[in-house]
């Protein structure tokens, strides 16, 4: 018999899983609430990590592969830690962490670009316009529901609905979303013949974190077209600033504990947003307001920074969560889509290797096991970097500023120290 699954959530981690799942013939369907692309954040660029390459190499076609590689951003520059002051603290060279494999390499690509892509000829398999809103379980069979009162019924169902997971409400209602009280307000720089000549290389010429003495972190990434052959979609003529996938920018991020802003944040638009950020970073070097100022303030928004805390194992049964749906972290680090894309590759090849065994329940314990591992350690590590982001601790500051510069003095530490960089 054939095990029917229904995977809830078309977003980052659900869809490559449905394209590896249909390359291998299984039965599928996703089950995606929204009818447009409407979430703000999906505007910016995502960092993809060797660990998500090679998911994505493994569960997309390859001429999807193809694709996504097409579609992405140059990738060459430095990392760089620099000072307010726009100082080097520290260059991690790409060469160091560029493999000649593109399925073992870093790559930066439009949120919107890799969305078109997973949810290419997926026909017939992705629905629209279903928001789940809990399930019930009828012997064998999981029956799911949806808000326009239709029901589907499946052998085994995926949770791949985001930070907000409806189904792990339900299904581990233990399992806590925990806010940080850190605060990020991010934008978006066009860059083009004109804007380029305002921002100095160092902010154009790849990603940079800059240290401050104390209290908040501002982070800074191109993303260069390039020739990428990005395509919009119908949301970009309705919002052109944040959808525009068409178009090289540089997004930034400042963060800082909420305690540094003012009370009625949250109620801020972006402009008023783009004013505050302009205020905390007052004393920095102008390059910074540049990036700031010269963002439109439609691209300036609030992102209040959420985390999970570490579940303990549950039996397994016929209900599974994969992505943020189960660890949901900062995005500090830059491998939330990354590690639910690994979830996605994991998943994907127990559930095809049980096609023999029968086992199902074997394959999706194993994923589990193996999934809270490096899923609850990459929670951990970004909630980390985030807490480092926006330490007030002044002496901790200096000193990691200190080590930077020393990593900087002596190139085979630093080579040895950050050869995985980005990676998890
Ligand atoms: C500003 C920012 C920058 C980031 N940058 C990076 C980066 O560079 N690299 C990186 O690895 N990660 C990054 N992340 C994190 C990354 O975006 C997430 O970790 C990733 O999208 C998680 O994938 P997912 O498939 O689990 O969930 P999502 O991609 O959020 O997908 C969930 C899907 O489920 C759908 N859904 C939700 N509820 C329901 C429901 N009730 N019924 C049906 N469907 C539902 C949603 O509409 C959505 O399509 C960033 C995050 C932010 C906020």
């Amino acid at each position: 018999m054939t095990t029917r699954i229904a995977i809830i959530g078309g977003g980052t981690g659900g869809l490559c899983l449905a394209q590896g799942l249909r390359k291998a013939g299984l039965d599928i369907a996703v089950y995606e609430r929204s009818r447009t692309r409407t979430e703000r954040l999906q505007g910016y660029r995502v960092h993809i990590n060797p660990h998500g390459a090679a998911a994505l190499h493994e569960c997309l076609p390859p001429g999807l592969w193809q694709r996504f590689l097409a579609t992405t951003g140059a990738t060459g520059g430095n990392f760089t830690f620099v000072t307010e002051q726009l100082r080097d603290l520290m260059v991690i060279d790409s060469e160091l962490t560029y493999s000649p494999d593109p399925a073992s390499n870093h790559h930066s690509v439009s949120r919107i670009s890799l969305h078109q892509v997973l949810s290419d000829g997926l026909d017939g398999i992705l629905h629209h316009g279903k928001e789940f809103v809990g399930y019930r379980r009828e012997g064998d069979v999981v029956v799911c529901e949806f808000a326009d009162g239709s029901t589907v019924e499946a052998d085994l169902v995926i949770g791949a609905d985001g930070a907000n997971s409806r189904i792990r409400k339900q299904f581990l209602p233990g399992a806590a979303r925990v806010d940080t009280g850190i605060i990020a307000i991010a934008g978006k720089y066009p860059l083009d013949e004109e804007t380029r000549k305002r921002l100095p290389a160092r902010l154009t010429d790849g990603p940079s974190m800059v240290m401050p003495r104390t209290g908040a972190g501002l982070f800074s990434a191109p993303h260069e077209l390039n020739g990428a052959s990005s395509v919009n979609d119908e949301t970009a003529e309705h919002d052109p600033v944040l959808f525009d996938n068409t178009s090289s920018y540089v997004m930034w991020a400042f963060a800082a504990d909420n305690r540094r802003y003012p009370a009625g944040i949250s109620s801020l638009d972006g402009e008023a947003l783009r004013k505050l950020v302009l205020d905390l970073i007052d004393g920095w070097d102008p390059a910074f307001k540049e990036l700031v100022s010269g963002s439109p303030a439609e691209s300036v928004s609030r992102l209040p920074i959420f985390t999970s805390t570490p579940v303990d194992p549950w039996p397994t049964s016929n209900v599974t969560l994969l992505g943020d749906a189960i660890h949901s972290m900062t995005p500090f680090r830059g491998i939330g889509a990354n590690t639910a894309l690994r979830d996605a590759q994991l998943l994907c090849r127990n559930l095809i290797a049980a096609r023999k065994t029968g086992d199902v329940r074997t394959a999706v314990a194993d994923y589990e096991q193996r999934m809270r591992e490096y899923g609850f350690a990459a929670v951990r590590d970004s909630e980390r970097s985030a807490r480092q982001f926006v330490s007030e601790n002044r002496v901790g500051r200096t000193m990691a500023r200190g080590m930077f510069r020393f990593f900087q003095a002596v190139p085979p530490l630093k080579r040895k120290a950050f050869s995985d960089h980005g990676d998890s």
